[in-house]
């Protein structure tokens, strides 16, 4: 855990010893959200919620198995995303595809988002105000599919999901908790299409991937 979760947590601790001063001893639980990707999609709408609706073809919302044990978290759609509609169906995402199927996976076995649903203009990288607005809605997805292992792909997805500003080489290949998923950074599909060399560290994340699902009784 990074040093702002570490405050967070103190925080917390420090208002319910607060509450316990006041003499409350116990909390509301609130009952866990139950929806669907349906429902997700359904609150979504038409987006316009940041500007990057403004020059979108197509929102990206997410595609694959609604009760996958493995998600795979990119950055953004690209230009044939947006055209098409998907996320990871561009040369990136052919080679994400290959990928999978390294340790015997399909893609309509796993979920792949993105954080956020919208293109950029020129395949920028997305700004923060960007990444805000559509986390709510990736977290709710998450919320619904319940993976036992969170794959973030490149940098932006390994930073915005772990709220950090470290660099993808010191994060990639290290297991985190997020929440009690499994959460390993590796690098871009993208990125190894331009530094083929890396492919060797992205195939020892895969090996570590597949030994959990087997762990968990879901081998490919
Ligand atoms: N790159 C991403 O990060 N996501 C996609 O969906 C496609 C390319």
């Amino acid at each position: 855990m990074d040093i702002k979760g570490l405050e967070v947590i103190d925080d917390l601790k420090s208002y319910l010893e607060y509450l316990r001063e006041m003499g409350i001893d116990a909390l509301p639980v609130l009952p866990p959200q139950k929806s669907t990707l349906k429902e997700v999609r359904a609150d979504l709408g038409e987006c316009k919620r940041c500007k990057l609706h403004r020059t979108r073809r197509t929102l990206v919302f997410g595609e694959g198995n609604e009760k996958a044990a493995l998600m795979f978290v990119g950055e953004g759609p690209g230009y044939e995303e947006d055209v098409q509609g998907k996320p990871f169906v561009g040369k990136a995402g052919q080679l994400l595809t290959k990928i999978l199927q390294s340790i015997h996976l399909e893609r309509e076995q796993v979920y792949i988002a993105n954080i956020v649903k919208c293109r950029p203009p020129q395949n920028r990288n997305p700004e923060s105000d960007e990444i805000s607005s559509c986390r709510p809605f990736l977290l709710r997805q998450i919320q619904v599919i319940q993976p036992k292992i969170i794959c973030a792909l490149g940098t932006v997805a390994a930073q915005s999901l772990l709220q950090t500003r470290e660099k993808i080489t010191v994060l990639r290949g290290r297991c985190f908790d997020l929440t009690g998923i499994r959460m390993i950074p590796t690098y871009h599909p993208a990125f190894l299409l331009r530094n083929p060399e890396r492919k060797k560290d992205v195939w020892e994340d895969m090996k570590r991937i597949a030994a959990w699902l087997k762990e968990f009784g879901m081998s490919p």
